[in-house]
């Protein structure tokens, strides 16, 4: 293996750090936004697909 950072133990559920004024600035780990360079808020992210409710 090559690259390979300490893995952290995180068995369920996944938590990423998104910059809240940019959706596309997103880190797997806490952080600083590299645009504005506000903290990053992190949010948990599950594999099920979130459904909302019906048509329009
Ligand atoms: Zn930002």
């Amino acid at each position: 293996m090559s690259g390979k950072e300490h893995g952290d133990s995180g068995d369920s559920g996944l938590t990423v750090y998104s910059c809240p004024m940019h959706a596309d600035v997103r880190s797997d780990r806490p952080g600083t936004c590299p645009k504005c360079g506000m903290q990053l808020a992190p949010s948990k992210v599950t594999d099920e697909p979130h459904k909302h409710g019906g048509p329009p």
